[in-house]
């Protein structure tokens, strides 16, 4: 639902000229979009205050207003336009400042509104594969990279001549957008002249074309910190491909991606290993050397150990990336069968059997009690 075109002027219905304008330059001023950047109500505003002003303002227009409403200005409602073949659509609310405003300093010039030359750069991915190793202690490593860099020859202006060399682009008055408008309706679109930039320049720099920015290869020599894991990103800020014209340069995201290991596997911050151990070891117990990131730790293995229990080395996982303790390592025991048996070997092993008694044997003892029934 349009708005009332006097409430949107705070004017009474029989303001006269002078005051209308007068309600517009206040309006227009408070809500012009080079003072309200991004701000879409404000631009919605001041459309609507062109809107009200270029109705009110007209003696026509208003009459027509006043007679029927908005009506007055829908498409094919132009009777009340006394047949004057149609109306046009609502001026540019630009142009209507323009036209009021003039030359005004301090809004562009009072012109449309100026596209920026100077773009940022983008950022950059790169994926950098490391070790648990390097995942633990950290590291640096030297990425090579092609990257924008700000162009030499021109100072990254992208002109031979410097700032000098700047024109405002001829089509589209450095609005960076032309507009087209058929009947009711207004499009833009990209200027294609200066490609948006609202800028040309007469003598472009010839290693850049323009551009103040070139391709090159780089190195760039990054730190990893301890505790990185798989999907962890780090930003290099400022290592992304320079801004055209001399725009903000933009940063370099690292993704880690941490290699499988060959004996550790981790679960955030902890590591775990599963260690085959000698069925007689685990029978009598004894002191267990365990590999840790950071050498082989003891660790003490009781007597009657069964495969599947796990020991808890403390302080031996991976390092936390931000703050906190250190992870623990988690080992697994498998005790090993043996295979491969020679007589020797059997005999033994028959002579061991024959002295073993069921209090040896808890597990199978009560397990063979239990499942008695079901085994005749
Ligand atoms: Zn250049
Ligand atoms: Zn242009």
């Amino acid at each position: 639902m349009a708005k009332d075109y006097y409430e949107v002027l705070g004017v009474a219905k029989d303001a006269d000229e002078s005051a209308i304008k007068k309600a517009y330059r206040k309006l227009a001023m408070k809500y012009h979009p080079d003072r309200n950047p991004d701000n879409k109500e404000a631009e919605a505003k001041f459309k609507e205050i062109g809107e009200a002003y270029e109705v009110l303002s007209d003696a026509d227009k208003r009459a027509a207003y006043d007679r029927m409403g908005h009506d007055a200005f829908k498409n094919g409602g132009m009777g009340g336009m006394g047949g004057a073949g149609g109306f046009g659509g609502f001026t540019d609310p630009m142009d209507i400042f323009a036209q009021m405003f003039g030359g005004m300093a301090g809004f562009g010039g009072g012109r449309q509104r100026q596209a920026n030359p100077r773009r940022p750069g983008s950022d950059l991915r790169y994926d950098l594969d490391i070790t648990l190793d390097e995942a633990v202690t950290g590291c640096d490593k030297v990425l090579e990279i092609e990257r924008l860099v700000p162009c030499n020859a021109c100072n990254a202006s992208g002109s031979k001549d410097g700032a000098k060399g700047y024109k405002t682009c001829p089509t589209c008055h450095g609005s960076g957008v032309v507009t087209r408008q058929s009947g009711f309706f207004v499009q833009q679109s990209t200027c294609p002249t200066c490609r948006g930039l609202g800028q040309t320049i007469s003598n472009p720099c010839s290693s850049c074309h323009g551009e103040g920015r070139v391709h090159k290869d780089v190195k760039i020599t990054l730190h990893i910190p301890p505790g990185v894991d798989t999907g962890t990103k780090l930003r290099s800020s400022g290592n992304g491909d320079a801004g055209l014209r001399g725009g903000e340069t933009g940063d370099l995201y690292v993704f880690i991606e941490v290699k499988p290991h060959a004996i550790f596997t981790r679960d955030g911050k902890d590591l775990s290993c599963t260690m085959p151990v000698p069925f007689a070891l685990a029978a009598q117990g004894g002191v267990l050397s365990v590999p840790t990131p950071d050498g082989a730790a003891k660790l003490k293995l009781p007597a009657g150990t069964s495969g599947g229990t796990i020991f808890r080395v403390r302080s031996k996982g991976m390092p936390a990336l931000k703050g906190g303790g250190r992870g623990d390592l988690m080992v697994e025991i498998l005790v090993e069968t043996p295979t491969r048996l020679n007589s020797a070997q059997k005999k033994a092993l028959e002579s061991f059997t024959a002295t073993l008694e069921s209090s040896n044997q808890p597990d199978a003892t009560d397990f063979l009690r239990r499942a008695a029934k079901y085994m005749k």
